[in-house]
């Protein structure tokens, strides 16, 4: 791509963008996803942050990626730029992160580098930006971000970033890390004591809602909006069960449609448990009724019933997904997953009652104590759901998370799990569609989730030497 081209892409795709915020304000801050603009524009967090900077008194935000071929912009020396005024990063005052899960981390390191800003925070001066982080990452382990940010807000942000904004206009990088070091929910390397408990908002600060629209996210053109934050279960490898302690955090229906714009045709419902939300089905109809699609990110299929599944196919759905996790039986009772087997049965034969094309289910394998008795039986019972409805399996090698009880939990040989999938794709042959996830980035995914600082300098190293993933074994080996 020529230079002139990266900028028209960028400028084409703002085109394409509706609710964008027209403000500039004496603090600028550079709002930054590290992964490619369809990704980082589909998630709710980022949008939130987004609108809760440009709330802020004084204080705006643009919106910046990294760029889909990160080597076009190297080669042209062109810097990451923001969408809003094509202003290069390096140029702002403060830089905010919002980073989805371990993988993401070269995505920082690339877009940092790409700006020419040095990656780690030593080599930084109060002439560089200041260098923020947030996002569902920080809910596991922030840790392996401290030599490359300055501060990192730790949980839900949507009240903290205000703290933090309000401090930053006319004071020194150095007395506003030292005053934050010590304040709950914040983190600075080098400076906090250790890591505190993550930040919740009080749920008069729900739901989180897109403000941009735009037909070239993952989620085209999809209002997403969070009717209930949080899970009241408590699954043992789960992140996400650590924002549920005094349970989920509802928000009426009423609230939910009286945000959606006239404008937004397709709207995604949010959360990590929705169909728990005790009136799922009235908010669900009410939205359908209005004549637009709708999508759900966390079907339980426990929580299923016919009506649910009539709304949800006049609502546009094809293919119904959920997910098991645990192989078989035994597993899922040991992870404290209360899917049965009688909920999955039941979901395929009611996705097959209401004229749907397939059921789509999320399986992880190599948990801890699993046996060839585990895979057999999860072998058996996809066969058996695939004679009631078309199937899709999408296998993921299980990683253990900090703060979860399963943390610290080895991560299978890789051998071992490639042989494990072998063995479900040949059993499943022709009769489920099997998708699985590499075990090889599955693992260098445990190595940062498991890691401390030392794995974040070993992304470094990885990521310097191309990526690969010999770099990232050769880094491992080298730094831990
Ligand atoms: S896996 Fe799902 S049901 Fe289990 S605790 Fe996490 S969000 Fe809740």
């Amino acid at each position: 791509m020529k230079t002139w081209d990266l900028f028209n892409q960028v400028r084409r795709r703002v085109k394409d963008e509706v609710g964008v915020f027209q403000k500039t304000a004496t603090l600028k801050v550079a709002l930054c996803h590290p992964s490619p603009y369809k990704v980082g524009m589909s998630s709710l967090g980022f949008q939130t942050i987004y609108r809760e900077i440009n709330h802020h008194p004084g204080a705006s935000a643009e919106r910046a990626f990294l760029p889909d071929s990160p080597e076009d912009y190297r080669k042209r020396r062109v810097p990451v730029f923001t969408y809003e005024s094509e202003t290069p990063l390096g140029d702002f005052p403060v830089a905010a992160f919002s980073i989805a899960y371990e993988l993401e981390l070269p995505g920082l390191l690339e877009t940092l580098d790409l700006c020419g800003i040095p990656l780690l925070r030593q080599d930084r001066t109060e002439k560089h930006p200041l260098i923020i982080a947030g996002g569902p990452l920080t809910h596991s382990n922030p840790v392996i971000l401290a030599p490359f940010v300055d501060l990192v807000i730790l949980g839900e942000g949507e009240d903290l970033v205000h703290a933090l904004l309000d401090a930053v206009a006319g004071t020194s990088r150095h007395t506003l890390l030292s005053r934050f070091s010590r304040v709950p929910g914040f983190y600075v390397p080098g400076l906090s004591p250790g890591l505190s408990e993550i930040a919740r908002v009080e749920q008069d600060r729900l739901p989180a809602y897109s403000r941009i629209l735009t037909k070239q996210a993952v989620w085209a053109s999809m209002f997403l909006i969070e009717p209930e934050r949080g899970c009241s279960h408590g699954c043992a490898y789960c992140v996400m069960r650590r924002s549920t302690n005094g349970g989920m955090r509802l928000v009426s229906p009423d609230k939910v449609l009286s945000l959606i714009p006239d404008h937004a045709r397709r709207v995604g419902l949010v959360g990590a448990a929705v169909t728990d939300h005790p009136e799922i089905e009235e908010l669900t109809d009410k939205i359908v009724a209005s004549g637009r699609r709708i999508g759900i990110s966390s079907l339980r299929a426990d929580r299923l019933n016919e009506n649910l599944l009539r709304i949800l196919c006049r609502g546009g759905y094809r293919t119904l997904t959920t997910a098991s996790d645990g192989i078989s039986q035994r597993l899922r009772t040991r992870i404290g997953r209360r899917t049965t087997e009688h909920h999955l049965m039941r979901a395929a034969e009611m996705v097959r009652n209401a004229g749907m094309q397939r059921l789509k289910l999320y399986q992880m394998i190599g948990l801890p104590g699993e046996t060839k008795e585990d895979i057999d039986e999860g072998i058996r019972f996809s066969l058996e759901l695939a004679r009631v409805v078309p199937l899709s399996l999408s296998i993921s090698p299980f990683v253990a998370k900090r703060n979860t009880p399963l943390d610290g939990a080895p991560f299978e040989a890789i051998a071992s799990l490639e042989r494990k999938l072998s063995a479900i794709r040949s059993g499943l042959k022709g009769k489920v569609d099997v998708r699985p996830s590499s075990a090889r980035w599955a693992w260098v995914e445990y190595m940062l989730s498991q890691g401390d600082e030392n794995a974040g300098l070993a992304a470094m190293e990885a990521w310097k030497n191309g990526g690969s993933f010999a770099a990232w074994k050769k880094a491992f080996i080298e730094k831990m």
